[in-house]
């Protein structure tokens, strides 16, 4: 097991600049150290290899995680900060044991993480660092 998450997983980097660039897992290379991983550029499409530790969260964790955030913002007092907490711990924890949006160690059905985290269970998904 490489560890490398599957060709095809969404990831956002924010490179040493600044930037941040939408990123695709592409196919790697046998050349390429294990802790490493081909992924290619939004926009130019350009292939290169970064370290796992760059790819952070994957995408659909992040949009997951900021929708909640910016919707908390219209809801008042004891609702915002719920949604506030349900963010953090989603953003923290969304690999954990247990899911820490519905607290099952297998999602409950209609749970938002569910598949992210059976592909985590399955090992297509690399646990953070
Ligand atoms: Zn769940």
């Amino acid at each position: 097991m490489s560890g490398r998450p599957p060709i095809g997983t969404r990831y956002r980097i924010t490179w040493i600049d600044g930037s941040r660039n939408g990123v695709t897992v592409v196919p790697t290379g046998k050349s390429v150290p294990v802790d490493e991983v081909n992924v290619m550029r939004d926009g130019d499409g350009s292939v290169i290899t970064v370290s796992l530790h760059q790819l952070g969260t994957p995408e659909a964790v992040a949009i997951a995680v900021a929708t909640l955030r910016t919707t908390a913002e219209w809801a008042s007092n004891n609702d915002r900060d719920t949604m506030r907490e349900v963010a953090d711990q989603t953003e923290r924890s969304w690999d954990d044991v247990s899911c820490p949006v519905c607290e099952e160690v297998d999602c409950d059905e209609g749970c938002p993480l569910k598949e992210l985290r059976a592909a985590v269970a399955r090992g297509e998904l690399r646990r953070k660092p």
